[in-house]
């Protein structure tokens, strides 16, 4: 996935407005590019990816027994 605005691929997660409920219907998430700072969407899984990425440091996470 790229920028259609300045070909980066770095992203982050955008916050949800009311308007995008048309778009997570049809499984897309708003994202803003890292570099020139334009809102577009993404593919579902592609935005949760960049989630998920944000807080990879499973290995910290204590364990409970
Ligand atoms: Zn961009």
């Amino acid at each position: 996935m790229k920028c259609p605005y300045c070909g980066s691929s770095r992203f982050r997660l955008s916050h949800l407005r009311f308007s995008d409920l048309v778009h997570l219907l049809v499984v897309r998430y708003p994202v803003r590019c890292r570099l020139c700072r334009e809102r577009m969407y993404a593919f579902l899984p592609d935005a949760l990816r960049l989630r998920g990425s944000l807080h990879a440091s499973k290995e910290d996470a204590p364990v409970e027994k």
